[in-house]
Parts: C-alpha cells; sequence; structure tokens
C-alpha cells in the first residue's frame, strides 16, 4: 500500500471518531483524491485534518469540516444541490458522488479556472460551475432541494439563497466575524420562512459580493496558483 493510501485510511478512521457516521459520506471523501485540488507543494499534507492555501487568500477546508457540513445535508442521490464558494472544487466534487447535480458559484475567475480543470481531469460530469456573485443565488437553477455555503456571512443568510430553496430543504452556511464563527442549518418550512439552528464552531474565509477584481488578492502574480497541479 502506498503512503497516500495508508494516510487516507487513518484519516477516514480519525473521522468516524469524530462523529461523522455517514458510511456515504465517508466513501465519498474515501474515493475523492485531495491531492489534486491543492498546490503541489502541499501534497504531502493533503490526508491531514488541515486546511491549506488554495491561491487567492482562499483556502480548501480542512476534511472535518467538509464531512460534518456534508453529513449534515443529508443528501439523497436525487438531489440538486447548490454551493457557493466552489474554492478548488473539493467540496462540491464530495458533494456530486452523493447526489443527482451540483450547481457550485465562485467569484475568483482563476479559482473558478482551476476547479473546472481539476474537476474537467477527474472526468466528473455531474457538476456545473458559475464565475458570479453567489449572494445573488442561480435564479436559472432554482429551486434546490440543498445549498451549502463555504464562506462566512455576518448574520444572516442572505435572502437570495433562503428564497431558492425548496419547501423542507436544507441550507448550512457559516455566520459570524473571525474568531466567533459558526455553522447553522436553516430548514425550509412549509409557510417559506426559514428556522435555523447553531451546528458547531468553524472558521471560513468571508463571503464577499461581486466578482473579484484582479487586484483584490494581496500577490498580483499569485505563485500558489501556478502551482496547483
Ligand atoms: N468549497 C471550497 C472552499 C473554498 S473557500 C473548497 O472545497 O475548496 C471559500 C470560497 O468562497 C473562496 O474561493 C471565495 O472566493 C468564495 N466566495 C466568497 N464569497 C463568494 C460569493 N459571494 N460568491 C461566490 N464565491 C464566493
Amino acid at each position: 500500500m502506498n503512503a497516500d493510501a495508508t494516510q487516507k485510511i487513518r484519516l477516514i478512521m480519525y473521522l468516524r471518531q469524530q462523529g461523522i457516521h455517514s458510511t456515504d459520506v465517508l466513501s465519498a471523501i474515501e474515493r475523492t483524491p485531495r491531492e489534486s485540488f491543492i498546490p503541489a507543494m502541499f501534497h504531502d499534507q493533503a490526508y491531514e485534518d488541515l486546511a491549506l492555501p488554495i491561491g487567492r487568500g482562499q483556502t480548501i477546508s480542512q476534511p472535518l469540516v467538509v464531512a460534518h457540513m456534508t453529513q449534515s445535508l443529508e443528501l439523497d442521490p436525487m438531489h440538486k444541490v447548490l454551493e457557493i464558494g466552489t474554492g478548488c472544487g473539493y467540496q462540491a466534487a464530495i458533494l456530486s458522488k452523493l447526489c443527482r447535480r451540483v450547481y457550485t458559484i465562485e467569484r475568483h475567475r482563476p479559482l473558478f479556472e482551476n476547479a473546472n480543470a481539476t474537476l474537467d481531469s477527474l472526468r466528473i460530469r455531474n457538476i456545473t460551475t458559475l464565475l458570479g456573485d453567489g449572494m445573488q443565488g442561480w435564479t436559472a437553477q432554482a429551486p434546490f432541494d440543498r445549498i451549502i455555503v463555504t464562506a462566512a456571512a455576518r448574520q444572516e443568510a442572505p435572502f437570495a439563497l433562503t428564497s431558492q430553496l425548496k419547501v423542507g430543504g436544507f441550507l448550512v452556511i457559516p455566520i459570524g466575524e473571525a474568531g466567533d464563527q459558526w455553522l447553522y442549518k436553516y430548514t425550509k418550512q412549509p409557510n417559506g420562512q426559514c428556522t435555523r439552528v447553531k451546528l458547531f464552531e468553524v472558521r471560513f474565509v468571508p463571503l464577499l459580493p461581486d466578482i473579484a477584481k484582479d487586484q483584490e488578492a494581496q500577490i498580483q502574480q499569485d505563485p500558489l496558483l501556478e502551482a496547483v497541479g
């Protein structure tokens, strides 16, 4: 067995110990090569429970957070899911193994392009990507069975997103400033209103409006993006 396979098994065992009981979620993580989504310089850490930089000041979430968020969505193979914050495409790839189709939106063009290339190289065909402002949702494809936001809102889930959720559907989203940020799970009630419960503390980059301008990333020529392979 190679080093990657051993580290992967160790990670799966750790996720189980930490409360990931869904065998579907564990199997999706086991079948997704996390190293393909991160810069080569971090490949040796691909199966550690760490968030890692993916360029443009953004990060791929740590596997335990990806696993918890995915598990809390309670996915069904027929579900149509919207993700806000494609990043490197890893979370979308996990979701794609557990539902019918994933729609995912990213506001940084270089990340959007990299994610497309990675998902294409892995021959994942049930993900549709969009360069845009995910705070607006994806009107043309709404409504969604599930919505997952992988960047932190300030106080509430954006109204555009809750309004694009089906009745009975769940939306998970981190809310709050760094240091006091929690994951919330919203449920759309038959009267059209959402109720929410607080799940656990997290640390995500902020949810920001509009497509990112080139100069927004601190480093113009981002060396990490060239290293992604
Ligand atoms: N799910 C990602 C995590 C990426 S980090 C993964 O598996 O890698 C969060 C991402 O959300 C960043 O790439 C950031 O650019 C993006 N983001 C922040 N605000 C956004 C918005 N309004 N619309 C779309 N993407 C957004």
